[in-house]
């Protein structure tokens, strides 16, 4: 596609592609995969809230949306995800490995069990890690598509979260910056999103507080003051990678953070 077309397609940045969302059931995911629609790309929502998912598909509508049960931790969920999005649509343009938990944000190496460690990395990288795989395994004859994780502040700020969780998101970094590299040779681009705290379930589980609570706590930390994160500024940055107007952004970490890590990279 020339640049003359990418521009003039801003309005449906998305019209014609293909998204599987990892996570797409709830918070991040979820509105990702309502702006996707929005600029008319089909999407395959893959998580383990089946109930959750099939009630954002119906939403979205079964033409544009569907939903597969996926455990993103499990090498054949993941493959066959990426496949039953093939087999629907054709191909696949853009995957989002954005499926994660926190765990307990208290989680101390001290205290903690080996499982639980396990258990975010698991999810976290080696979920994002088998995203990238089996994505890259589709894209590669095509020549083209975009891979986006989602890392967190806690990619830039160490000392955010638990060990496990601090350990995963600067994983997720290198995983990304790797697959940038040994997938460019074959027109792949590889990026993350890196949010600062918003207010969804993860967070608000986390903390053990609601919602409102979860942005006053985040908004009184913020280096940008008077505007509070939503899940749709996340959202809009995964657009932006996985559209045709970032076809040379590769290997980046975009942070939507406020400039929090940019200033006090020790403030957590
Ligand atoms: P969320 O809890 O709303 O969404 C996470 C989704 O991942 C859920 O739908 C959940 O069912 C799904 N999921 C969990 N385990 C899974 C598994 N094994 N297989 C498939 N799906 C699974 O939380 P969110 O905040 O939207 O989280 C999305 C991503 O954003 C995560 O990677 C998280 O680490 C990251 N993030 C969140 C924040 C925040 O403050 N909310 C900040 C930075 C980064």
């Amino acid at each position: 596609m020339g640049i003359t077309s990418v521009l003039t397609s801003a309005a449906g940045r998305l019209e014609g592609k293909v998204a599987l969302i990892t996570g797409g059931a709830s918070g991040i995911g979820e509105a990702t995969a309502k702006l996707f629609t929005r600029h008319g790309a089909r999407v395959m929502i893959a998580d383990i809230q089946d109930d959750k998912g099939r009630a954002l598909c119906e939403s979205l509508g079964s033409a544009v949306a569907s939903y597969v049960h996926c455990d993103v931790t499990d090498e054949s969920h993941v493959r066959d995800a990426v496949d039953a999005a093939v087999s629907r649509h054709g191909k696949l343009d853009i995957m989002f490995n954005n499926a994660g938990i926190a765990g307990s944000l208290c989680m101390q190496i001290r205290e903690s069990e080996k499982a639980d460690f396990e258990r975010v990395m698991g999810i976290n990288l080696v979920g994002s890690y088998l995203g990238t795989k089996h994505a890259a395994r589709v894209m590669i004859p095509a020549r083209r598509g975009s891979i986006v994780m989602t890392g967190s502040v806690a990619s830039a700020a160490p000392g955010i979260g638990s060990a496990a969780y601090t350990c995963s998101k600067p994983a997720v970094v290198g995983l990304m910056r790797s697959a940038a590299v040994e997938l460019g040779q074959f027109g792949v681009r590889v990026n993350c999103v890196s949010p600062y705290g918003v207010a969804t379930p993860l967070a608000t589980t986390s903390f053990g507080i609601g919602v409102e609570e979860v942005e006053e706590f985040m908004h009184k930390h913020a280096i940008l003051k008077g505007v509070r994160l939503k899940v749709e500024d996340v959202a809009e940055a995964v657009l932006f990678l996985g559209s045709e107007e970032a076809r040379y952004v590769s290997g980046v970490n975009l942070l939507v953070d406020g400039g929090f890590t940019t200033t006090n990279p020790s403030h957590g």
